[in-house]
């Protein structure tokens, strides 16, 4: 074979993704084993049948064709009024890309924000895309570290710690440890990008998951409109994850150049796919706030089952996740992971996928019914006991 670039080596150094457990497990299900699969946002219901009657309509009905290359100017109009109304920042269709995903959103977020060897900064921990999005995008990724005692929240002097970048990422609700990021560290981050011309890139797709707090973006903050680019995805407010729609919103100027990143990478989002999310944005706030419920409800659950065991979860305000606090067993978190899915046939993501910070813990998906989360927590539990030092 011909060389593969440095480039695409890049992204996932040494084959190691991050998602060595998801990946197991995924064959472990392909070979027909049963096991609770809790590694990843996934939900357990699938898109709900009016929204796929839809897409049906809209396939049927001929958009089967290349579709308008930023969005259908309708799906445009409908993201914008949502955004509008959700955090009170003017927002026209041109401040807005439809993009397949929030993960091609991101990708182009780094691409337009810094140049090939500047560096973007993000908290620790983080999704564990970030990094080889941002190093696909050419750029050169850093973490800011964060405190368990801090709430996970970014603090100033870390932030300076870190020095000159071209760009700041971040995700309130976050992924993995469900931190909901304050008034506070907004304003911080806010300082920071101004006095650094930093651009802010905000991973919002969570923003239909709080449980407790509110969620803020930084576009709110005096300002920082010019100088954000929010994330946003239909998969987890809308369970539309397999449709792979989402956005980008930022300055109009800045959207119209992120666009050829769209014309060059994906030609645009499929018609039918865009019809699809129109509708489903079209039901209204009310169908997103019973998409997030089950979530909640299980958080519940779980937290009560944790009380019967000896196993702590961090504090967390919102998204669908839970991380756990194993630090009481002799195992790293990957070996932990790759016990409990070979012994209890339980797939959970191991912390250190989502850096350093969350060494030490296990996040699990709460994308099962409450009956498996708390025997997973049992097991789990369990296997901290049989492998204390
Ligand atoms: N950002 C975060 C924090 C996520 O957890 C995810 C998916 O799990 C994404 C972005 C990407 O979501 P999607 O590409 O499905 O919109």
């Amino acid at each position: 074979m011909a060389r593969m670039s440095d480039r695409i080596r890049s992204i996932a150094p040494g084959g190691d993704d991050g998602w060595g457990i998801f990946h197991a497990a995924r064959a472990l299900e392909e070979a027909g084993v049963e096991i609770v699969n809790l590694t990843v946002g996934d939900h357990d219901i699938r898109t709900d049948p009016a929204i796929l009657a839809a897409m049906d309509d809209a396939a049927r009905g001929g958009a089967t064709g290349y579709a308008a290359l930023h969005g259908i100017p309708e799906l445009r109009t409908a993201i914008a009024k949502r955004v509008q109304e959700r955090t009170g920042v003017a927002t026209s269709p041109a401040n807005v890309l439809v993009t397949t995903g929030g993960q091609a959103a991101l990708f182009y977020a780094v691409m337009g924000a810094a140049e090939p060897g500047e560096r973007v900064l993000y908290p620790d921990p983080y999704y564990a895309t970030y990094p080889g999005t941002v190093r696909a995008a050419g750029a050169v990724p850093l973490v800011v570290p964060t405190r368990a005692e801090a709430g996970f929240q970014p603090e100033r002097s870390s932030l300076e710690a870190a020095g000159e970048a071209a760009a700041i990422l971040i995700n309130s609700p976050n992924n993995p440890t469900g931190a909901i990021y304050s008034r506070d560290t907004l304003d911080t981050l806010a300082e920071v990008a101004r006095a650094g011309d930093m651009w802010v890139i905000s991973d919002e797709v969570y923003d239909t998951q709080i449980w407790s707090g509110a969620h803020l973006t930084p576009r709110a903050l005096p300002g920082m409109d010019a100088r954000t680019l929010v994330v946003g995805s239909m998969s987890k407010s809308h369970a539309m994850t397999g449709s792979r729609i989402g956005w980008l919103v930022g300055p109009e100027d800045a959207i119209e150049a992120l666009s050829a990143a769209a014309v060059h990478t994906t030609y645009g989002v499929a018609g039918f796919v865009q019809a699809a999310a129109l509708f489903a944005l079209g039901l209204g706030p009310d169908f997103e706030t019973r998409v997030a419920a089950p979530f909640a409800a299980r958080r519940d659950v779980c937290l009560a089952a944790l009380e019967r065991t000896s196993v702590r979860a961090v504090p967390s305000g919102g998204a669908m996740y839970l991380m756990l606090d194993i630090r009481a067993s002799v195992l790293d978190a990957p070996a932990f992971a790759a016990r409990l899915l070979d012994e209890k046939r339980i797939a959970a993501m191991p912390g250190d996928s989502f850096g350093r910070a969350a060494e030490g813990h296990l996040r699990i998906a709460l994308t099962r019914p409450e009956a498996e989360l708390t025997a997973a927590i049992a097991q789990i539990a369990n296997l901290v006991e049989e492998t204390r030092p």
